[in-house]
């Protein structure tokens, strides 16, 4: 069995001081991300934490109850703490009393079984139960499925919590199966050493799990912010650009087709003016969401510019994208969205191009799409047109402007 080269008191010494440490950490990074939540309560769990383990490590029981007792106040103000933190950071409901009712039921636990009726194996099994069953219940709300790099963080932060709670119930079931005077935790023989080291490992990587979930969240934030429009929620120009050029060389790669689609909004200003900006805005979310509702899964939506929107669809031709456009074009013209005490309705434009003509880039593709908008604006809006039609149409018309007069 494993054995301490050095006294367990100072293992815990010093992992209080590591503790205190992470705690200050913490706090500058609470003051660095103030909006992801939960932070400011994992360094306060830290900060007791630290305190409990050096209060901890002076315990002689029962000579010294006081610090042993002071130790269990902190111990269940940093548990309760660090299951706040999680709820706050997942969003939801934090109830402020947990920390003082875990806290509570501890010190209870401890001035009973530590003073009143000293028994060490209850005292110590009822604690651990207390402490691994509520992060056993962390590491539940954080073993979840989540996109990379978010992942890593949710899941060392829910595997330390769960780890601990493991060695928890072992803990439990040997304190319960020793005589009295060997369960302390200072007690260097059977599986103690072991579960001290590793509760105190544990505690520190948790620690370190809620670094990462923070930095991994402002950057998800800051790629989200960097990608998507913050009006409608869908990819912003430069994003839908980069997918586009991605997508026209697995496109070109496989000889599959891909259309581009570009949604207008006719008369836009009219509805600002009317109504003001706050209305326009609602407008955008709704077409937005009706174009959500209407695409495929591999589609890609961006907001191109102020009321113009982007489509791209891979594997997909001029003539079944000018199915989903007309769609999308009699449903938003049958679309009334509520504005305080009106009813806002109008009408869109839309143009499309695909990658089986001239298209060589995306660049190119886009303004083909942009020429068949425009050319449907000018046959008077609320309609569809490609950019197959606006070509034949422009040829049409050339070819009869440079006809002889009398062919004409
Ligand atoms: P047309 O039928 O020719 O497209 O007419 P229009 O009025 O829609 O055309 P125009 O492109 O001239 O007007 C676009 C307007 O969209 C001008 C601008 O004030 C407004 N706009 C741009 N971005 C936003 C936004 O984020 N919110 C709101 N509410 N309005 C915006
Ligand atoms: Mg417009
Ligand atoms: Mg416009």
């Amino acid at each position: 069995m494993l054995m301490f080269a050095v006294d367990p008191r100072t293992v815990l010494l010093v992992c209080a001081a590591l503790n205190l440490l992470l705690a200050g950490m913490l706090i500058l990074v609470s003051m660095q991300a103030p909006n992801v939540k939960g932070v400011r309560q994992w360094a306060l769990a830290d900060l007791c934490m630290g305190l409990s383990m050096a209060l901890g490590s002076q315990v002689q029981y029962p000579a010294s109850p006081i610090y042993a007792i002071i130790g269990a106040i902190f111990l269940g103000l940093s548990v309760g703490l660090v299951y706040t933190g999680v709820l706050a950071f997942k969003g939801e409901r934090v109830r402020r009393w947990i920390p003082a009712l875990v806290a509570g039921a501890i010190l209870f636990n401890n001035y009973i079984f530590g003073i009143i009726y000293f028994n060490a194996q209850i005292r110590i099994s009822v604690n651990f139960m207390i402490v691994g069953g509520i992060y056993a219940i962390c590491a539940r709300a954080l073993f979840i499925r989540i996109e990379q790099p978010l992942r890593t963080a949710y899941w060392l932060a829910a595997g330390s919590m769960g780890l601990f709670s493991l060695i928890a119930i072992a803990r439990i079931i040997t304190v319960l199966n020793s005589p009295a005077q060997d369960v302390s935790m200072f007690t260097t023989s059977g599986i103690n050493p072991l579960v001290l080291l590793f509760t105190t490992l544990l505690q520190m990587s948790m620690s370190f799990a809620f670094i990462l979930l923070v930095n991994y969240t402002l950057s998800h934030q800051l790629n989200e912010l960097a990608t998507t429009d913050a009006l409608t929620g869908l990819l912003n120009r430069r994003n839908l650009e980069t997918l586009a050029n991605r997508q026209l060389t697995h496109s070109k790669r496989t000889g599959e087709s891909l259309a581009i689609m570009m949604i207008d909004v006719d008369h836009f200003k009219r509805i600002n003016d009317q109504y003001g900006h706050q209305a326009g805005d609602e407008v955008l979310r709704r077409l937005a969401g009706l174009m959500q509702s209407i695409v495929r899964g591999n589609d890609y939506l961006a907001r191109y510019g102020g009321e113009e929107f982007c489509i791209l669809l891979p594997a997909t031709t001029e003539g079944q994208a000018y199915v989903l456009a007309e769609r999308l074009r009699r449903l938003y013209a049958e679309l009334i969205v509520p504005w305080q005490h009106h009813a806002l309705g109008g009408t869109i434009s839309i143009g499309i191009a695909d990658s089986n003509g001239d298209a060589e880039d995306i660049p190119t593709l886009i303004a083909h799409a942009d020429l068949a908008l425009y050319d449907a604006k000018r046959r008077g809006r609320d309609q569809v047109i490609t950019y197959t039609e606006y070509a034949s149409e422009l040829v049409r018309t050339k070819s009869h402007a440079d006809a002889p007069d009398h062919a004409k």
